[in-house]
């Protein structure tokens, strides 16, 4: 019988297909990822892996599963903990989960550009230290949204829902892409511009590229100093496309105001961090898709396609390089 192994549990009963088509399923049982060294045992022989962004699938992980290894589903959108030339070069097929999570992260992309610029969380810290004793003109202001200019860095599918949220709060959206984007340009009216135009002129900035080559620390202290004064930084992307130290810095002596992460680098981030201690900056544990209806769909999407290719079927989502 072949095995597949799983290495987090999925919600929802996506993989009882599998199981019920005549697959042994291997589901990693723990809340925390695998060690490396038991990753490595346990995908021994297995005919397919289902793996997520924490797992590090490289030229070493599929050499240990051997020969049989024809597919790895990634439960995620971003392929950065996948060598995929290596995956090529073995002949193994890799998907991943495209489409379904762009709504649920641009909902929390503008989650966070709310809350950070708001003060919602610094609000409700404040709150419940017991300090409201009263309402004051000049309590917690942060910059307005509405009316204001935002910059989409990578205008892709979940930079694009991003942006039609902005317009549903009247902002004007400008966006920086390597292909120009007509069609969203003119539905969303957009304005293409270049990088640092994009962080001369936006109130707001969201991070939306793939963490490439290209995007590693595309945010660096030069970029971050050339931003708005009271600009306000989104980041759902990757961690590594900012470098935290310049961010920190940029919130303590440059022109940010506040920002808002769903990932960091370091990922997660070890208690205590600079990071999570900054009254401005607000932190999400990477829970951009964490939608109940986009998990549940992501499940199925990955079981399926581990289906298919294990069936000698082309996959329905193959991975391609950023
Ligand atoms: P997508 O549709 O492929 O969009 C990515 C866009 O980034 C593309 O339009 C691409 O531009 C653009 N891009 C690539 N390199 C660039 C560069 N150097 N400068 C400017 N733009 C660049 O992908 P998506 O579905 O929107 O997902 C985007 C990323 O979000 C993923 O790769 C992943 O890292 C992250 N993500 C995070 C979460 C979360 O939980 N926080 C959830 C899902 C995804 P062209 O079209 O011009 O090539």
């Amino acid at each position: 019988m072949e095995r597949v192994f799983v290495t987090r549990s999925l919600p929802g009963t996506a993989l009882d297909e599998l199981r019920q088509t005549g697959y042994r399923v291997d589901v990693w049982p723990e809340f925390l990822a695998p060690p490396r060294e038991v990753l490595l045992e346990r995908v021994r022989g297995a005919a397919g892996l289902i793996t997520m962004l924490e797992d590090r699938v490289d030229a070493e992980l599929m050499d240990a599963a051997g020969p049989g290894l024809k597919v790895i589903a990634q439960y995620a959108v971003g392929l950065d903990n996948i060598d995929l030339e290596a995956a090529k070069k073995r002949g193994i097929v890799v998907t991943h989960t495209p489409g379904v999570l762009t709504d649920a992260t641009a909902d929390l992309a503008f989650a966070l550009l709310a809350a950070a610029a708001r003060r919602v969380v610094e609000g409700h810290d404040y709150v419940r230290r017991g300090e409201w004793k009263t309402w004051h003109p000049e309590l917690l202001l942060g910059p307005e949204l509405h009316g204001a200019t935002v910059g989409v860095v990578g205008f892709g599918r979940i930079g694009q829902a991003f942006a039609h949220r902005a317009r549903g709060f009247e902002m004007k959206v400008l966006y920086t892409s390597r292909r120009p984007k007509p069609e969203a340009e003119a539905a969303l009216a957009a304005e293409r511009v270049e990088l640092d135009e994009l962080l001369a002129r936006a109130d707001f900035v969201s991070l939306h590229t793939p963490l490439t080559p290209e995007t590693h620390r595309l945010m660096n202290a030069e970029r971050l100093a050339r931003m708005k004064e009271g600009a306000v930084l989104v980041n759902t992307a990757r961690g590594k496309v900012v470098d935290t130290e310049a961010l920190l810095d940029a919130l303590e002596h440059g022109p940010l105001f506040a920002a808002g992460l769903d990932v960091t680098d370091p990922e997660p981030l070890p208690a205590g961090h600079p990071l999570s201690r900054h009254p401005r900056v607000v932190v999400t544990p990477h829970i951009g898709s964490a939608g109940h209806a986009t998990r549940l769909h992501m499940a199925e999407m990955v079981a399926r396609d581990v289906l298919a290719v294990l069936q000698g079927r082309p996959p329905r989502y193959p991975a391609t390089p950023a």
